[in-house]
């Protein structure tokens, strides 16, 4: 019987919980996945993922009512076990209320919903935290994956072509929702970077000025650069990271799709820290942040602003670090 999980948190959370779905498919065949609409592209292709169930928490499904509605649809599956590894009280209550006969969650979430908890270790990468819900077994993956399909091939290296930008290139991710987790110094990394590569900045429709203003500043020294934001789909911006030899960029959803695809990362952490366990784990990636900096880490996610005023987790952050950085990657001097 196909088991369920629901996991509605971020899209880097998504990603992140990809090794599971693949661990528990070993276990008990593809499964099904409720998660929100932004991240149901991404699980659509995946191996480990027969059909995902899209829930707008925030949009058409809010609220008690499509709840319920939710409910009402995962009962009717007949579902015999379900994982959630977020931490919400909404996933908990949907479990349960579509008498979903086992439910494993973990210890420090809504364990009177819950049939069974798993211990949700303290330390270590959100991978492996996220993995223990698999049970002793928790699989042989330890990185996140993300499948890409030929129409989105097809439509990136349009995207590409149109913009006359050509590989070997660089993908900068220069946004983030939370303000204080951006870098303010995208537009110049991409003009020291021009001269060797071509350079395609990628985002969401609300990082088109990040977007314009580093196109613009690439163009005027005379090398190729494109927007992707809001312009290509979130496959179509995976398949673009895929193709990058390296990917710059900040605490944000696209350093977990580089991580998915295998493309060098370099990592820029501001008001927090790699060691939260959202940092890159490949061999050939950097993880950058100011060392010494005695308010840092000041929050979880990262404020929307500075609340000290002087940003000085991300403006002290030099270009020439950034630099060096992709330089250790080893990106720009492969061809493979
Ligand atoms: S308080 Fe410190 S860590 Fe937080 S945003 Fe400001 S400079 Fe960065």
């Amino acid at each position: 019987m196909t088991s369920l999980v629901i996991q509605t948190a971020f899209l880097g959370d998504v990603v992140l919980t990809t090794p599971l779905l693949r661990a528990l498919a070993e276990q008990t065949g593809p499964l099904d996945v409720v998660t929100t609409p932004a991240a149901a592209p991404l699980l659509e292709t995946h191996p480990a993922v027969r059909r995902v169930i899209p829930y707008a928490k925030r949009g058409a499904d809010r609220g008690w009512r499509g709840l319920n509605r939710l409910a009402r649809r995962l009962r009717a599956e007949g579902y015999a076990s379900a994982y959630l590894p977020h931490r919400s009280l909404r996933s908990a209550a949907v479990a349960w209320l579509a008498r979903i006969p086992r439910r494993v969650g973990f210890h420090d979430g809504w364990r009177l919903l819950y049939t069974e908890t798993r211990r949700r270790p303290a330390e270590g990468h959100e991978v492996d935290r996220l993995l223990a819900l698999a049970g002793p077994a928790p699989g042989r993956h330890h990185m996140p994956n993300l499948e890409t399909t030929i129409p989105d091939r097809t439509r990136a290296e349009g995207f590409l072509r149109e913009h006359h930008v050509r590989e070997p290139l660089a993908a900068l991710a220069p946004g983030s929702i939370w303000g204080s987790k951006r870098w303010p110094s995208f537009a110049v990394l991409a003009e020291r970077l021009a001269p060797r590569v071509g350079i395609v900045v990628v985002g969401g429709a609300e990082d088109e000025p990040l977007g314009a203003e580093i196109t613009a500043v690439v163009g005027r020294a005379g090398g190729r650069a494109a927007s992707a934001c809001g312009r290509l789909s979130l496959r179509e911006s995976v398949e673009i990271i895929r193709r990058a030899c390296v990917l710059v960029t900040n605490d944000s959803a696209p350093l977990h799709f580089a991580q998915a695809v295998g493309t060098p990362t370099v990592a820029l952490f501001g008001p927090t820290v790699p060691t939260f366990g959202f940092g890159p784990r490949g061999p050939r990636d950097r993880a950058l942040g100011v060392v010494g900096l005695p308010c840092r880490p000041c929050s979880r996610h990262g404020p929307p602003v500075c609340p000290l005023g002087h940003h000085r987790c991300m403006t002290d952050l030099s270009l020439e670090q950034v630099l060096a950085a992709i330089e250790e990657t080893g990106a720009l001097h492969r061809r493979d």
